[in-house]
């Protein structure tokens, strides 16, 4: 039993609150209602619901499920009470309190307050300890030591931006370097490639200000634990920028990219204030080394003439945040005998299905509430997944097992083109804050790995970036140039003809072309999607449709290398001062979990350059 005393501290944590969807205002509702508050009345075993002051509890979790077995879809809060508050409210309950003990998966007794990731705190806790120790070791004056190392961030992705902000807010002197434009250009570069079919090789959807994910779905969800201090420090500093603060309640957080660009602005203001210097448009082509230690990079002005305008630019560390989207960083540092590994990622296609199939298969007679995301439940989504033991394969390269699974699903969004040059052609998915367009999209992706790149005949580092560039050189050929997008209907693709004339309607901007998608793969990629599509069916009745359109080709799922570095000094294992992050370097996967990497690379960085000294 525990003590009366210890129950007021700390808080209360009250988990699987249910509330059927007629008892709740809807999911952009986040404050407690009459249904929650009988929920919560239930599973704290309290009698009338009514005497609990709402007042007293905070929504910490949000998220609807409409899973086919629940007879009745249903929102699932998780609730922190605070046990003052509520007595403050409502001093009767005090023998009820006396009375409450924890309950396993339901009730659960926080003893302290539980930390907040709040970087801004962490960091001003940081140079505060940091003074101390400076004002002791400082030199004949007694004064802070005046020299700030240099440091070049390079990408502006979320790895980068947060490596930036860590290193800037610590007193380095930062230089952010950028080979795309800030989001005011480059959304007129997205508009030109969208409208006019004009590419711009160094603005486009992968390269810019925001980096991969800024003209994307914002989805915020990741694999790295959205509970965990770092995501809910990263997630906290995207709304001391503006995010909503919904993001840190919804289940299944996501932004959308009319939220982003002006998010980006305000970071980029930020860093500004803290005299970041911002190169956009600048190339980064080379480092320096000696001694097997970088000592800077060598840039170009691809607004100009690069061949002129290249200069050659000192830094005491190098943060290399370029994203698996920059092909050429790779080439360079082989040049330079930087250690690359092949990593395993995944490949596929893109499926579209009208919204509306998807709201009616995932909610049934419910899929009346969604109203194009202005509803009461959200835009519905899905995740599917199948596990393909290899057992049956045909060829010694297809013996591997492997998943095929639907990834950066995006609903009420559009598939966009994300190559960077036009004799490539690969597409992911974005959409608005809404989610209010008429389709739904995701990818269907395989994993894949050195056996598959040797199918082809690719070997050593470079053997997936080898093998990615020949799918989309193929996608290329088969959608007949000017980034049209060759596409087949599911039903098509499982029985393997070209499509008829009559193709359902597409997001796609930039046109798409019947084509035989069944032949874009080996073969027994091809089948391991034709096996995994019919399970999905079983999963989601209708997913095979006529109205299901799969587009070519989903190539860049996660990195297809990984730069080593030390795990504990973030530096590469190959030079001194480099410092190989997020998503191109193979740590991350997502617009969170490389924004994650750059904030502790950030921190790493700060302690081997000697801004703090405790590890964070
Ligand atoms: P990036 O975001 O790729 O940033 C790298 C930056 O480096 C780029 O801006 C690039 O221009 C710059 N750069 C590259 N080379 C150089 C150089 N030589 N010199 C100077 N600058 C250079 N993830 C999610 O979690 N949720 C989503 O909903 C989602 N949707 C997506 C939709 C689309 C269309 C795309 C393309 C990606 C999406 N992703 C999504 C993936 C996500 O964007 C990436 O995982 C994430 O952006 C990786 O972050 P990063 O900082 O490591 O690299």
């Amino acid at each position: 039993k525990m003590d009366v005393k210890d129950k007021f501290e700390g808080s209360w944590r009250l988990s699987k609150l249910n509330v059927e969807i007629d008892k709740d205002p809807g999911k952009d509702f986040l404050g407690v209602s009459d249904g929650l508050l009988e929920q919560i009345a239930k599973v704290l075993e309290f009698p009338v619901a009514s005497f609990l002051p709402a007042e007293a509890f905070t929504v910490v979790r949000k998220s609807f499920d409409a899973r086919k077995l629940l007879k009745t879809p249903k929102f699932v809060y998780t609730v922190d009470m605070d046990v003052d508050k509520l007595l403050t409210f409502e001093p009767r309950l005090w023998d009820f309190i006396s009375e409450m003990e924890p309950k396993m998966g339901l009730v659960e007794h926080i003893p302290q307050e539980k930390a907040v990731g709040d970087l801004f705190s962490l960091l001003h806790d940081c140079k505060k300890d940091q003074e101390g120790t400076l004002t002791v070791d400082a030199g004949s004056n007694g004064s802070i030591p005046s020299y700030k190392p240099k440091v070049a961030v390079v990408g502006s992705g979320p790895a980068g931006l947060f490596a930036a902000l860590v290193l800037g807010e610590l007193g380095a002197d930062v230089t952010l370097i950028e080979r795309g434009q800030p989001v005011e250009q480059r959304g007129r570069d997205i508009g030109a490639l969208v409208v006019r079919r004009i590419i711009q090789p160094e603005s486009n959807f992968c390269f810019g200000e925001g980096g991969a994910g800024t003209w994307s779905d914002g989805k915020l969800v990741t694999r790295i634990g959205k509970n965990g201090d770092s995501v809910q420090a990263v997630l906290r500093t995207l709304v001391h920028f503006g995010a909503p603060k919904s993001i840190l309640v919804d289940g299944k957080p996501h932004l959308g990219t009319d939220r982003l660009v002006p998010l980006l602005r305000s970071f980029r203001q930020h860093l500004q204030a803290l005299d970041v210097s911002i190169k956009f448009g600048t190339r980064v082509d080379d480092l320096l080394v000696e001694g097997g230690t970088v000592k800077g990079v060598k840039v170009s002005d691809v607004t100009k003439n690069s061949l002129i305008y290249s200069q050659e630019l000192s830094y005491d560390a190098v943060v290399l945040a370029v994203g698996h989207s920059a092909r050429d960083v790779y080439q360079m540092l082989l040049s330079h005998n930087v250690e690359l590994i092949p990593k395993d990622f995944a490949i596929g296609l893109r499926i579209e299905h009208p919204q509306q199939l998807i709201n009616s298969i995932q909610y049934a007679a419910l899929a009346a509430e969604v109203q194009g995301g202005r509803g009461k439940v959200p835009v519905a989504d899905y995740k599917i997944a199948n596990y393909l033991s290899g057992e049956d394969a045909e060829s010694s390269y297809a013996s591997a097992s492997r998943g095929c699974y639907s990834f950066c699903m995006c609903p009420g969004g559009q598939v966009v083109l994300t190559s960077t040059n036009p004799s490539e052609l690969c597409i992911n998915g974005m959409s608005f804050s809404r989610r209010s367009s008429k389709w739904a999209n995701s990818a269907l992706v395989v994993t894949v790995s050195s056996k598959d790149f040797e199918s082809l005949n690719f070997h050593g580092a470079l053997a997936g970036v080898a093998f990615q560039k020949e799918l989309e050189q193929r996608a290329a050929v088969m959608g007949g140039g000017n980034f049209v997008v060759p596409v087949q209907t599911v039903t098509d693709f499982l029985e393997e003809r070209i499509s008829d004339t009559c193709l359902p309607q597409s997001s796609y901007r930039l046109g798409v072309k019947a084509s035989n998608l069944h032949e874009l793969f080996p073969s027994h990629i091809t089948k391991a999607l034709q096996d995994s599509i019919l399970m999905f069916e079983k999963e989601l009745p209708g997913f095979i449709s006529k109205e299901g359109l799969l587009h070519g080709v989903e190539t860049r799922t996660s990195s297809p290398v990984q730069i080593p570095r030390n795990s504990a000094t973030f530096e590469s294992t190959s030079l001194k001062g480099l410092y190989p992050v997020g998503e191109g370097a193979g740590f991350a996967g997502g617009i969170v979990s490389a924004a994650v990497d750059g904030l502790y690379a950030g921190f790493a960085a700060a302690k081997n350059l000697g801004l703090i000294t405790a590890d964070v």
